[in-house]
């Protein structure tokens, strides 16, 4: 554990690798029934930090799962190994293409903001989760999200 937590952060730096009690215990539910409490809690901030992850954590076998907003209702977005959140500011680029038909976006960014971007172009983002506020791309897309429409 201690050589892989090493690796890690040379991998993404030191800040982007966590083990604290707070942020475990904060990442061990998500909103489904189950607790798995999480060895290491990883934060990239850049898409190159995920592929050295990868990278590092497919050499020891150590599992890795996503997490977006964690609102999955069946334990989707926990682990008691490592769990990886792309989400937040550094996670939020998009780019409208074809005034709207399409949209490029990285996973952190929510149902909502998506809608908002497009709103003027007249067109949604099809996933229509009741979370859609606080769901995000990532998760929506992982999870085949859909809603009442
Ligand atoms: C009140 C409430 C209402 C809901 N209503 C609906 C509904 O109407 N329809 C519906 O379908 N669901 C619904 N859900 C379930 C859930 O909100 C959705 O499935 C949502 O899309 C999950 O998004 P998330 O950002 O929370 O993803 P998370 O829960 O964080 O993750 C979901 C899955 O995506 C994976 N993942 C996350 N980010 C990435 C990434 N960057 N790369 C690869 N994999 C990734 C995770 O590993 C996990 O397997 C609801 C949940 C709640 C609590």
């Amino acid at each position: 554990m201690n050589d892989l937590l090493k690796e890690l952060s040379l991998a993404l730096g030191k800040e982007q690798v966590h083990t604290d009690d707070l942020t475990l215990i904060a990442s061990a539910a998500d909103a489904g029934c189950y607790r798995k409490i999480p060895k290491i809690v990883l934060k990239p901030q850049q898409e190159k930090q995920v592929i050295d992850s990868l990278k590092t954590l497919h050499k020891t076998g150590t599992p890795l799962t996503f997490r977006a907003a964690g609102t999955s209702l069946s334990g989707q977005s926990i682990s008691d190994s490592v769990l990886l959140q792309a989400r937040g500011h550094h996670w939020s680029s998009f780019e409208i293409l074809e005034e709207g038909r399409l949209i490029k976006a990285q996973p952190g960014i929510t149902g909502t903001r998506l809608n908002q971007l497009l709103a003027a172009t007249g067109m949604k983002f099809g996933p229509d989760p009741a979370s859609i506020n606080s769901a995000m791309v990532g998760g929506n897309i992982a999870n085949n999200a859909s809603g009442m429409s």
